[in-house]
């Protein structure tokens, strides 16, 4: 059985893995560079950072496979907690450990890759889909692809927008359109702020828990093992909601200066507010805050059509597509001997 996965995100890479070492037939296509989607990375100056998804909260289960598969870095410092006010104080303790990688969180999705037998085809945006009898004609600017069974797993917003395109003669696809387009997002800019010196706190992050603040997330790379050359500071400041989306399209220049005087501020450190460098993530579909209606996405599997990702389940955590992915992997597996 031919199986094509749309996105080499966390959760299109947990089902790529379940189907390992069967005789399934899987194509994972990627529109970027590589894989991971937004448990991202970039290197720049000598650092590494993490700027989309900052660490993966495992239960024990998933702990002991990434310890299986690599050496993931734990962040030891805790997360504070901050409000409107800007009073900053010690959070709860977390019943989970926040694990990375010395090379950034994107090593996850590689040594997950590294473990399937899927092929992958990067640089490979799908453009469109359509039913062909009884197969999945799957087109990217450059190539054609056919498959007995898809699965989509790009955010909610985009596999909405594919769908709606498709030429696909099923009395559900509009149900499904409006099921998924129905998944509401959050929009967040995280501004990259790096200092040639130290800042002292007894704090990895700073969370703001009444959602009256600018920023959201506050967080401090060097406490990351390998992130950061001792001596310097590289802070991760992902704003809220409202505010990334009225300044999404707005220079980075513009967005970082921003960032980095209200980053002063909540820390009464003056000296943040003059970054030598910076860098921006955009995204804009950051976080589902809802899941899919689960009902209607089953019904397009007598199609052979399938999810998987952080908003089927309604939960923008890695640790959750990752799961998702692999069930999806596992109900592929299932159907394998029957007709699709
Ligand atoms: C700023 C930010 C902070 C976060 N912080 C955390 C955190 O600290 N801890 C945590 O656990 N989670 C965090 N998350 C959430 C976490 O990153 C996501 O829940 C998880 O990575 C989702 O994985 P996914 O595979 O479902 O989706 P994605 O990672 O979005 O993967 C989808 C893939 O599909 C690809 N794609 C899209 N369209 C197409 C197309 N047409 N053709 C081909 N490929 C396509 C994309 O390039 C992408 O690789 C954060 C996310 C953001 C943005």
């Amino acid at each position: 059985m031919e199986i094509g996965i749309v996105g080499a995100g966390i959760a299109g890479l947990g089902a790529a893995y379940e189907l390992r070492g069967t005789d399934a037939d899987v194509t994972l296509l990627e529109k970027s560079r590589g894989v991971g989607g937004r448990a991202a990375t970039r290197r720049k100056n000598g650092c590494t950072y993490d700027h989309g998804a900052n660490y993966v909260t495992p239960d024990p289960e998933l702990e002991a496979f990434m310890r299986e598969l690599g050496e993931p870095a734990g962040i030891d410092d805790p997360v504070w907690t901050f409000d409107a006010e800007e009073t900053i104080e010690p959070g709860e303790d977390r019943d989970r450990p926040s694990l990375t990688y010395e090379d950034g969180i994107r090593r996850f999705a590689k040594e997950v890759l590294a473990e399937c037998d899927a092929a992958l085809e990067t640089e490979t945006r799908v453009e469109s889909i359509a039913r062909e009898g009884e197969r999945w004609r799957v087109e990217s600017e450059e190539r054609r692809y056919g498959f007995d069974a898809l699965a989509l797993t790009p955010p909610a917003p985009r596999t909405a927008a594919l769908l709606a395109d498709t030429d696909w003669d099923a009395a559900i696809r509009e149900e499904l359109v409006e099921a998924i387009e129905a998944v509401p997002y959050r929009t967040i800019l995280s501004l990259v702020l790096h200092y040639p010196f130290e800042l002292d706190r007894p704090y990895y992050a700073l969370v703001n828990t009444d959602k009256g603040h600018e920023i959201s997330w506050f967080s401090r790379e060097e406490c990351k093992p390998g992130h950061v050359p001792d001596g310097e500071s590289l802070l991760i400041v992902q704003m809220a909601p409202d505010w990334s989306l009225e300044r999404y399209g707005e220079p980075e220049e513009a967005v970082a200066g921003a960032a980095a005087g209200l980053a002063a501020d909540l820390l009464e450190e003056p000296p943040l507010e003059s970054p030598d460098w910076t860098d921006c993530g955009r995204w804009r579909h950051a976080l589902p805050d809802e899941g899919a209606n689960t009902d209607v996405l089953a019904r397009a599997e007598d199609d052979a059509l399938y999810f998987a990702g952080d908003w089927v389940v309604g939960e923008g955590r890695v640790a959750a597509a990752f799961e998702n992915g692999r069930e999806l992997g596992e109900r592929l597996l299932q159907q394998r001997d029957e007709p699709l």
